[in-house]
């Protein structure tokens, strides 16, 4: 006789229903990691027609893709290393990217101020060069360096949208009014912003409607190799169910946790090695009034920038510290903290100090082990090693950025083209996000129509919507014609209709995950507000909450 709970006979209708492959197929690919590159690869392939599986061990995005600055960006300081191909690569990126999601992304103006006593990050090749053609520079960054780096900025990657370098005379303008006076020119250069954590849901989102598998909270304990197979182990976080999953191909794209896979979870010895250097952020009230962002150079060779955030605040980052034990979770030390502060405070002539942070964050970069010196100056590109030592394919990634999680996602497909001969071909460039489906500067006229559909709305309200959820932000208000028709009301905005939207369809469990991951509004809610929502969500999500995941 067959021993089955309801909760189990439920769980198994669900699948023969719902989701048509059962326990007993053999999946294409497995990915362990639910980050922007795990993500970002089960969208990918699954638009090519392949059967995909994905496992995230907590929340999506809950490590380090959404522990980053939040930039789309070339990333200058990367020139002064000769990275070419990275930050070419990652300049054209930047407009691809925000054609497929102009709800979550948007252009954005940098200032870099000038002085003559800025000096170069420790020794890149660029300062090695310059120490013997230029001895009497002494580390320090001429202006013309500047300039030639930013002209490169400017023309390497193809620039249809964003706006083109200038030079800035700060005296008398909004741009240096909050800077000290001995800061008499900048440059202004562009870059994007992009919501990190939005973006990794959106694409397991858009991976899931392409036919793959997202499961949250759900460990993967073992992965062995049986015939040229993969049987993966998992087990949900939550109720400790198990499960196996047989597959063609495994990736691994455990971020920090990518080389303790290899070794404790597939078990296998490898040479390659994964340096994990973290990266803190404080978030203060909003420390000036105009919308640029701050590059500050500092004298020890750094950079820190200044970032205005979720309209009220300003985002300070970052550091750069070896991190090696990934059992202690990164937090922002207060030497880490210090040190942004005294940072910004040989620009900003507003003085702050450990009082005026509201909230920190910080995450762990996990950079390919190219044996170079200094945190700073590792590989920021990415390294993609296919092993099939035990049998079975294995893609292991290391490194990369936000920037280029596109880029990386195809250049994973590209390599394990030969396992999935009849897959599709490469297609997510061009293709929009869901809710990114209207034009790059359609921002305004959208919000306008939202709130002309839903007049309750106030423009902080229907700004905050679409720039989560794009045109998707009309289904989520759906009927409703007063605000009361959106349910319980949490406070900041917040209501029981887009938690459940939430819940429902972007895999958000606590309240943790819609306060900081889904949405910021944990800066703005009180805790006993947030008390309330965790409360809330558990009792109207018990059951999605023990496990009908796995
Ligand atoms: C401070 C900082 C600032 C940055 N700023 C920028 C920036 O402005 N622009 C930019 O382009 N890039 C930036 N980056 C880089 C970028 O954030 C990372 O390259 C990227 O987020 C890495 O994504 P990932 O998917 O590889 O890793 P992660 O996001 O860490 O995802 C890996 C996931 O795997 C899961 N996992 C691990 N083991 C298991 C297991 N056994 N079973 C199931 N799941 C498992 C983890 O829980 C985790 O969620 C920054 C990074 C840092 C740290």
């Amino acid at each position: 006789m067959i021993d089955m709970s309801i909760s189990n006979l439920v769980k198994l209708l669900k699948d023969v229903f719902l989701n048509p492959r059962t326990d007993h197929d053999i999946i294409d690919i497995f990915i362990i990691g639910g980050g922007i590159n795990g993500c970002g690869i089960a969208r990918d392939a699954a638009g090519r027609g392949l059967i995909v599986e994905l496992a995230e061990m907590n929340d999506l995005a809950s490590a380090t893709s959404s522990a980053s600055t939040k930039l789309f960006h070339g990333g200058l300081r990367y020139l002064e290393y000769w990275k070419l191909r990275l930050v070419r690569e990652a300049l054209l990126e930047r407009e691809t990217l925000l054609r497929a999601m102009p709800h979550i992304s948007w252009p954005m103006r940098f200032i870099l101020p000038y002085h003559k006593d800025m000096r170069f990050e420790g020794d890149t090749p660029t300062s090695k060069l310059l120490s013997i053609l230029m001895p009497w520079m002494k580390g320090r960054r001429p202006a013309w360096l500047i300039r030639f780096g930013l002209l490169l900025y400017d023309n390497l990657g193809g620039r249809h949208i964003l706006k083109g370098t200038t030079a800035l005379k700060l005296s008398g303008t909004p741009e240096g009014e909050p800077l000290y006076d001995h800061f008499e020119k900048a440059y202004e250069y562009s870059d994007c912003w992009i919501e990190d954590s939005r973006l990794v849901v959106l694409n397991a989102r858009d991976a899931e409607a392409r036919g793959a598998r997202i499961n949250v909270r759900t460990r993967v304990i073992s992965a062995k190799q049986v015939d040229g197979i993969w049987h993966i182990t998992l087990q949900n976080s939550q109720n400790h169910d198990r499960r196996i999953v047989r597959a063609k191909l495994l990736v691994n794209a455990g971020g920090p946790w990518v080389e303790d896979i290899i070794r404790k979870t597939v078990r296998i010895n490898t040479h390659e090695g994964v340096r994990l250097v973290r990266g803190s952020h404080i978030i203060t009230h909003k420390l000036y009034n105009h919308d640029k962002c701050y590059f500050f150079q500092g004298e020890d060779g750094r950079i820190a920038f200044t970032i205005p955030y979720e309209t009220d605040f300003t985002l300070i980052g970052t550091t750069d510290v070896d991190h090696n034990d990934l059992n202690i979770k990164p937090i922002c030390t207060p030497e880490e903290q210090n040190y942004l502060i005294e940072f910004v405070s040989k620009y900003l002539k507003v003085q702050i100090s450990n009082k005026d942070i509201l909230s920190t964050y910080s995450g762990v970069r996990p950079l390919y082990n190219d044996g170079d010196s200094t945190a700073a100056a590792a590989t920021r590109d990415y390294v993609l090693k296919m092993d099939t030592s035990t049998g079975a394919p294995l893609l292991n990634i290391f490194g990369g950025k936000i920037t280029t999680y596109r880029k990386l996602a195809e250049t994973a497909l590209e390599k394990i083209a030969t396992v999935f001969p009849k897959a599709a071909k490469p297609w997510t460039a061009g293709a929009a996000l869901p809710g990114g489906d209207f034009p790059v500067d359609g921002v305004v006229e959208i919000t306008q129509k939202l709130i002309s559909n839903y007049k309750f709305l106030t423009t902080p309200w229907a700004t905050r919507l679409i720039k989560a959820y794009g045109t998707e932000a009309f289904k989520l208000l759906g009927n409703a014609k007063t605000k009361e028709d959106l349910g319980q009301s949490f406070g900041a905005t917040l209501t029981a209709q887009e938690v459940i939207w939430l819940v429902e369809k972007e895999y958000a469990r606590t309240a943790e995950d819609i306060i900081w991951r889904r949405s910021k509004l944990g800066l703005r809610l009180t805790p006993p507000e947030i008390t309330f929502l965790d409360k809330w969500m558990e009792c109207k999500f018990a059951g999605v909450a023990s496990g009908t995941i796995i």
